[in-house]
């Protein structure tokens, strides 16, 4: 329960070593350590619950109408407002810890080129700034509710239909970019193991795991 935050963030990285940009003193970065005794091949639906609590926390504390994109990007306004990336160390078949880390952009006013078309702020949106205190304090205080409704379960039984409810991706055409082949098709929303159930061409249903597979929206997030 242990909670890390930074000021500034030198080097922010997301999934597969990609970069996460912490500009200093306008955004969000922050690690909670857990400790769940859960198996090691759930610890990364902790991801999904975090993205659950960061949509839900900014939805309440700035009123602006946040999405989901599977598994882990808060979006407003169709762009990426929030990167949560999760770590985790075991013993064997237990868990040793599991750091979840949340960088949200809260007073950033521009972005690198390369990521300018698909990030946004919450001052972007909402046109003013807004005091980082709160909202850590705000995304803590959801995280601590979905974080226990997850424990009793020790998956996302209890969150599967809030979860799907602030998903981006749902009823929407996405291409899922698979190493082992790219495929397009219908999201249908999460399963309790939180993948992402894709309905195919030929009507078949695949569960998408999180980890080295990337989903866009065919249109957007
Ligand atoms: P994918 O969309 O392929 O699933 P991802 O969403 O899992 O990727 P992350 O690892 O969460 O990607 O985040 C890293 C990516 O986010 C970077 O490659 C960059 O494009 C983008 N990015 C980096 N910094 C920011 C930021 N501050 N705000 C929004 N997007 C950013």
């Amino acid at each position: 329960g242990s909670v890390a935050v930074a000021n500034a963030q030198e080097a922010g990285k997301g999934r597969l070593g990609r970069h996460w940009e912490t500009p200093k003193g306008s955004a969000l970065a922050f690690s909670l350590l857990l400790r769940p005794q859960i198996q090691p091949e759930n610890a990364s639906m902790l991801t999904l619950v975090a993205a659950l609590a960061v949509s839900r926390a900014i939805d309440e504390y700035a009123g602006i109408k946040t999405q989901i994109k599977w598994p882990n990007d808060a979006v407003v306004d169709g762009k990426k407002i929030c990167g949560i990336l999760t770590e985790m160390s075991t013993e064997e078949d237990s868990i040793r810890y599991v750091v979840v880390g949340i960088g949200i952009n809260v007073n950033t006013e521009s972005f690198p080129p390369e990521i300018s078309d698909t990030a946004t702020s919450l001052k972007l949106s909402l046109g003013h700034e807004l005091k980082r205190e709160p909202l850590i304090g705000a995304v803590l205080k959801s995280f601590e509710q979905y974080y226990s409704r997850f424990m009793e379960y020790g998956d996302m039984t209890g969150l599967m239909d809030e979860y799907n409810e602030m998903l981006a991706n749902r009823k929407r055409q996405v291409r899922v970019l698979d190493p082992h082949g790219s495929y397009e098709g219908m999201a249908l929303g999460i399963d309790k193991e939180g993948c992402l159930l894709v309905k195919r061409e030929d009507d078949s249903v695949s569960a998408v795991i999180s980890g080295e597979v990337s989903v866009r929206g065919i249109y957007g997030y």
